[in-house]
């Protein structure tokens, strides 16, 4: 009999949804996550944004699994007092010559069965008097949440339900053996090895690394991952009334575009920009070289902001499958019985809208387990 029934890799808000949604079912389940505390990485440097689910290709995993997503997470905050805000947000076309493309984006984000609503440049300006704008969407389902607010609320309910969550933990080897997995972890240095019948790779810009551990050739897999670096910067109190909506431009083919944020706090900020890393350097310093080019970005929505405006705020790190220039890839979330790795189920690729649709990737992940 194995030591464990499931073991999670990866404390992110991923992991920690899995978490609370299997361990009702599952015991002992265990969540290792490798530094002090879970959801250091990506899941807390991130934008907040509960996402409509307007972007993604259409019967895409990151499309379905967004719009449910979205729909658990505002339910889950108004019953767990999640702290999350309805704010709304506006994507504007800033030149005539982007109108066509919003139109399509507006057709695009309908098929993937998003409430949305075409605004002309009058009605943009009398929502957002400050933005640059010929026409626009208004997304009524966009909001904002407490992304620490979210992975506590995992957290306790896994812990409720009898999940055993170590922190300082590295896995650092994961091998068949029979029917179970052999997992050895290092903490502080020791390693020690234990047995279970499932194991759940939710460690995000790491689930490749994880993913070899186990005998997967990530090339050969197409499970490589290319880290992004977006950062942010901030506006000051000044002017942070400027807008009062979450205010997005065309999306081009590599992301959403460095768009206005507000979050729960009220603070106004920019970003995030696309930086692929050549390394994996987890360097979170925002470069301040970048404020001029920044600052044309963030002109284009809202002409009244200059350089010296912006300061640098935080960066996150994504975790993409297509490399500079690849199309858009879809999350992988397989379970890698046809590898001879029954009861190993690799999540990679969970970039944005990852926190969004957590809940629903975890009940997708426990449909998995049950079929
Ligand atoms: C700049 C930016 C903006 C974003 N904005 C949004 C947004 O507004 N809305 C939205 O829905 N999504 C957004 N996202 C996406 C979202 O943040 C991610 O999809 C989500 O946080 C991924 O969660 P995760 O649990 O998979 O990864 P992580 O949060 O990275 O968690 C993985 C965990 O695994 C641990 N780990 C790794 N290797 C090991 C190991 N060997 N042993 C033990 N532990 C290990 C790591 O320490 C880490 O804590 C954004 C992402 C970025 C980068």
């Amino acid at each position: 009999m194995a030591d464990a029934a499931v073991t999670i890799v990866g404390g992110g808000v991923v992991g920690l949804a899995i978490a609370a949604e299997l361990s009702p079912h599952y015991s002992p389940l265990f969540l290792l996550e490798r530094h002090a505390k879970y959801g250091t990485e990506t899941s807390s440097r991130n934008s907040e944004v509960i996402h409509a689910g307007i972007y993604y290709p259409h019967g895409s995993l990151k499309a379905k699994l967004c719009v449910e997503g979205r729909d658990i997470l505002y339910t889950l905050c108004e019953k767990h007092d999640i702290s999350f805000r309805r704010i709304t947000k506006i994507i504007t076309a800033t030149r005539k010559d982007d109108l066509a493309a919003l139109e399509s984006l507006y057709n695009h984000g309908r098929g993937n069965g998003v409430q949305l609503e075409m605004m002309s440049a009058q009605q943009v300006h009398a929502l957002e008097p400050h933005i640059n704008s010929v026409g626009g969407i208004f997304s009524p389902t966009t909001g904002i949440i407490s992304a620490h607010g979210l992975m506590d609320f995992f957290y306790h309910s896994a812990k409720n339900n009898g999940a055993e969550i170590q922190t300082h933990c590295n896995v650092v080897g994961l091998e068949k053996r029979g029917s179970d997995f052999s997992i050895t972890i290092e903490e502080n240095e020791t390693r020690t090895t234990f047995t279970s019948e499932i194991v759940i790779n939710a460690a995000g810009l790491e689930s490749d690394t994880v993913a070899a551990l186990a005998g997967i050739d990530v090339d050969a897999a197409g499970y490589r991952l290319h880290h992004c670096k977006g950062s942010y910067f901030a506006i000051p109190n000044a002017k942070r009334n400027l807008v009062s909506h979450l205010v997005y431009p065309i999306p081009s083919k590599e992301s959403l575009g460095v768009h206005a944020l507000i979050d729960l706090g009220g603070r106004l900020k920019f970003g995030p920009d696309v930086e692929y890393l050549s390394e994996r350097s987890y360097n979170y310093a925002v470069d301040e070289s970048k404020r001029h080019a920044f600052a044309e970005s963030v002109r284009e929505i809202l002409p009244s902001i200059e350089d010296d405006d912006l300061s640098p705020d935080y960066s996150g790190i994504r975790a993409k499958l297509q490399a500079p220039g690849e199309p858009v890839r879809d999350y992988i979330i397989r379970h890698e019985a046809d590898r001879g790795l029954s009861g190993l189920i690799n999540l990679i690729g969970i970039e944005s809208p990852g926190l969004t649709a957590s809940p629903a990737i975890a009940k997708y992940v426990y449909r998995i387990l049950k079929t």
